[in-house]
């Protein structure tokens, strides 16, 4: 089994391509290190089943030899870095998209394109169910990212139908862990760092908006449940414990034993109110459901930054 992984050096592009080698397969990664680093996957050379591929997908995705599975991870993903780099997400999501699918497409592989939660927009149905259309301003900031990721979704479903590329579709829903970059401006890093620093904690407007939020290691379980499965999708993978950002905010400081206070700062335009993922098809289709409590996720992820912090990657300029 050989593997692709675009954005592999990412946060979970990085636990794709260590669980893959984990399980014997032999992984390629391509990434343009724009939100990744290749520190995240260091320790995966000794392996001697890893190869990192300096890569911007927007220009092509070019692999030698055999490749059963295509994992198109590559995009930035927290709303600060595509904010930064709206073009650049665009691009990635389009072009980007084209050119994964397109190796899929010569190599025979099955093909698994991440998308979002986020195709959803500010929803108007809560919970999510995959039929939901979605509730999205294609011509506000996060239009970048929304617009793209419904693009590339319709093009996944394009080469299915044209090019009979074996194709499938993850909605994947807020996800945290080991390897986040403590200044990706995602509430849980940011959280996690300002409380470890003894910083004020910064909840956005009042806080009362929600997310669920998932353990990376379930989440990596769900998508290579979805790799190994013949279903299109798209399928939601996200843990439906539903948090808002106060009681989270909250939550972090105290597990972090901090004496942060927690501040009050803008609300960004076009945030989403609630979102919470219907998990019913992945547990019915993938036998998925989450596995790791979010105390205990919480305590490792805030673990891992006590020990990592300095790491920082730096990133190329926009
Ligand atoms: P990340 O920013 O840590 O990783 C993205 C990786 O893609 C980085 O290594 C980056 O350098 C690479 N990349 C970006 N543009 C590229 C290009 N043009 N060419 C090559 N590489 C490129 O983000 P993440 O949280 O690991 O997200 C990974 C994927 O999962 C993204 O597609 C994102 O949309 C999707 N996703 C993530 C979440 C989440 O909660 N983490 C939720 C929904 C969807
Ligand atoms: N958020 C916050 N403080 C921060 C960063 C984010 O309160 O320092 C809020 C943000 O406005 C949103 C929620 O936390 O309501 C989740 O934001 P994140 O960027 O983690 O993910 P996304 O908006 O993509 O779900």
């Amino acid at each position: 089994m050989r593997a692709v992984v675009t954005g592999g050096a990412g946060f979970l592009g990085s636990h794709l391509c260590e669980q893959l080698v984990a399980r014997g397969a032999d992984v390629v990664a391509l990434d343009n290190f724009c939100t990744g680093s290749a520190a995240n996957v260091e320790h995966l050379h000794s392996t001697g089943r890893f190869d990192l591929i300096e890569q911007d997908l927007t220009t092509g995705a070019p692999v030698d030899g055999p490749v059963d599975l295509v994992l198109h991870f590559a995009s930035p993903a927290s709303p600060v870095d595509y904010l930064r780099l709206p073009i650049e997400t665009l691009q990635v999501g389009s072009l980007g998209t084209q050119h994964a699918l397109d190796l899929a497409r010569v190599k025979g592989s099955r093909f698994v394109l991440a998308s979002t939660s986020e195709v959803y927009g500010d929803p108007q149905v809560h919970p999510q169910r995959e039929d939901y259309w979605g509730h999205v301003n294609p011509v506000g900031p996060r239009g970048v990212y929304d617009e793209a990721k419904r693009f590339a979704e319709a093009l996944t479903l394009a080469y299915r139908h044209t090019h009979g590329v074996d194709t499938a579709i993850v909605r994947i829903f807020n996800t945290f862990g080991p390897r986040m970059r403590p200044n990706d401006g995602r509430a849980i890093p940011n959280f996690i760092r300002q409380s470890l620093a003894g910083e004020p904690v910064t909840v956005a407007g009042d806080g009362l908006q929600t997310r669920s939020i998932c353990y990376v290691d379930d989440l990596v379980q769900g998508i290579l449940a979805m790799a190994a499965a013949h279903h299109p999708g798209p399928i939601n993978i996200g843990n439906p414990h539903e948090i808002s950002m106060i009681d989270l905010a909250h939550w972090i400081v105290k597990l972090a034993e901090s004496g942060s206070p927690v501040t009050h700062i803008e609300r960004p335009v076009d945030d989403p109110t609630v979102r919470r993922p219907d998990a019913t098809l992945a547990h019915e289709v993938l036998g998925w459901e989450p596995q790791v409590q979010i105390e205990d996720a919480l305590l490792r992820t805030i673990d891992w930054f006590r020990t990592n912090e300095l790491r920082t990657p730096v990133l190329s300029p926009a």
